[in-house]
């Protein structure tokens, strides 16, 4: 259930928006796990018991309505006539605020969500020709923990060329050679708190890789402390553990949060997931339009699935038509001559 509603007033308390009759087709995600789907009536309550008893507005918002910094715990209305609260669940805080208000901030998160992250995040490039790599990345590009820098096949090639054959094209420091001294130049980076590294030995915990026993709770721990300094993989994998319960209690609404957090910072994959999410609700339009936007940014399983829902009728052929031309669009933004001969070389 939701917290009890304490007595003391807060400053932090959303202003209560006007009371909507219709709101726009939006999910809603309440703290008990259950997902509500608008256009739904929506009425002020003059009472904070009445309010209680109205939990349907509560939601999960991708970042606090407030002012930054101001949802580091619950914060609740001020009891009065006005206190027509229900509970948000912000990133972990319990916010009380009134259903009207609740329901505006899904829709400013909705609208937000469908309006930015269209483009694909400055460290989807690479460091050397500054080219976005082709997706899947690990295909078109390889990191290394010298400097967690991810350099494409082109300019891997050219270094190789070059005489580079056993060091970084980036920061030409000597490859490690063995498990151990990888991971030593990882946790070099980890212990400067570099958020990627950060993420990077997330992932090698949770594969067992490096030599270290698979631990799927300190992957967890590692890819929240990194999301919190903006990882946006870690958001994408904390994403996919949380909705499948996956080492951890399932929490779909946690998993949709972090990946509308990765989305909304232009990650393709986290996009294509939403995409999923609401064609498993069976909201082909919103799917459709999740799907949109990644298969423009040159996601193939985007593609397919607009392709499938055309099929299906959920998707016009017009539909099908623009998200065909953006995603050929954005493969070929990611082409270039360097890039072609390592593929013809397998590199
Ligand atoms: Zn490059
Ligand atoms: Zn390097």
């Amino acid at each position: 259930m939701l917290s009890p509603p304490p007595t003391r007033p807060d400053s932090n308390c959303l202003p209560f928006g006007p009371a909507r009759s219709i709101i726009p087709a939006v999910r809603i995600l309440t703290p008990h796990r259950r997902s509500l789907r608008f256009p739904i009536p929506v009425r002020a309550f003059p009472t904070r018991e009445q309010a209680n008893m109205s939990e349907d507005a509560a939601l999960v918002v991708g970042s606090p309505p407030s002012p930054a910094g101001a949802l580091k715990r619950p914060v609740f209305c001020p009891p009065g006539p006005s206190a027509s609260c229900s509970a948000i669940w912000v990133s972990g805080s319990t916010l009380l605020m009134s259903d009207a208000a609740a329901a505006q901030a899904a829709v400013d998160l909705h609208q937000r969500l469908m309006a930015s992250g269209h483009e694909r995040p400055e460290g989807d490039a690479c460091p050397i020709c500054f080219d976005l790599i082709g997706l899947p990345m690990h295909e078109h590009a390889k990191r290394n923990v010298c400097c967690m820098k991810r350099v494409c096949n082109g300019c891997a090639l050219a270094a190789y060329r070059r005489g580079m054959y056993n060091s970084c094209p980036f920061c030409r420091t000597n490859l490690p050679t063995d498990e151990a001294s990888e991971l030593a130049m990882i946790q070099k980076r980890v212990d400067k708190g570099d958020a990627v590294a950060i993420y990077f030995l997330g992932n090698q915990y949770y594969y067992g890789m490096l030599g270290l026993a698979r631990d799927v709770p300190r992957a967890i721990e590692l890819w929240r402390e990194a999301a919190e300094l903006g990882s946006i993989n870690s958001h994408h994998h904390l994403g996919h553990i949380h909705y499948n319960g996956d080492g951890i209690e399932e929490d779909k609404p946690r998993g949709i949060h972090h990946w509308q957090q990765a989305a909304m910072k232009g990650d393709v994959l986290s996009r294509h997931m939403l995409g999923a999410v609401e064609n498993i609700d069976g909201n082909y339009q919103l799917a459709v339009q999740h799907w949109m936007i990644s298969a423009k940014m040159g996601d193939e399983g985007s593609l397919n699935e607009i392709k499938e829902m055309f099929k299906k009728g959920h998707a016009t052929k017009a539909q099908y038509g623009e998200a065909l031309l953006g995603y050929r669009d954005a493969t070929e933004e990611v082409k270039s001559p360097q890039r072609e001969e390592a593929k013809r070389l397998g590199v």
